[in-house]
């Protein structure tokens, strides 16, 4: 684990489909995570990214969708209420669009990065992308909501991506057809 050389890990990878593991403490290593786990959100134009997407298997996530940057460990939704549904992206999916139902409102407590509990409301956007974010942590994935007609779009590009040699850079149309990256 290494704060450092981070980068968003693409369909394919193992780590993407692993449970994250809670963590005990919260280390100077982890706050570094954290930091550069937002850099690389903001470069990318994200709104949200969650530890397994640039390869930790740690229950960490980053989230800002314009109402100011959460740093959020071990987080955990305890309440959810109504529906939702956006047309979600995910940074380590790139060029899928997947419309995605979700609880329009929900309650989330986790940890600040020092270590303090905090519970937050969200609603909208931001419950959605909470709520992506944390499916990371279970190794769950927008395609998971496919249905059986985005399934058929998708499959193509699917296993595109899972072949591509992880060294192989993506062209631009690829990583941005979707507004809402997280
Ligand atoms: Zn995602």
């Amino acid at each position: 684990m290494n704060a450092t050389g981070l980068k968003i890990r693409i369909y394919g990878d193992p780590v993407l489909r692993k449970k994250a593991k809670e963590l005990k403490r919260i280390t100077p290593e982890h706050q570094d995570i954290l930091s550069s786990m937002s850099r690389i959100m903001y470069e990318q134009s994200g709104i949200g990214l969650a530890a397994p997407q640039v390869g930790i298997n740690e229950a960490m996530i980053v989230v800002d969708v314009g109402s100011g940057l959460y740093k959020l460990v071990n987080p955990k939704i305890i309440k959810r209420e109504g529906t939702q549904v956006l047309e979600e992206g995910c940074l380590s999916v790139p060029g899928v669009c997947i419309k995605v139902r979700r609880a329009n409102k929900v309650v989330v407590v986790a940890q600040d990065e020092i270590g303090k509990i905090v519970n937050i409301p969200a609603e909208g956007l931001f419950a959605c992308c909470l709520q992506h974010e944390i499916d990371h942590l279970r190794g769950k994935l927008i395609v998971d909501y496919a249905s059986f007609v985005d399934k058929l779009k998708i499959n193509k590009k699917l296993s595109r991506l899972e072949k591509r040699s992880k060294d192989e850079e993506l062209s631009q149309s690829e990583t941005k057809s979707c507004k809402l990256q997280l």
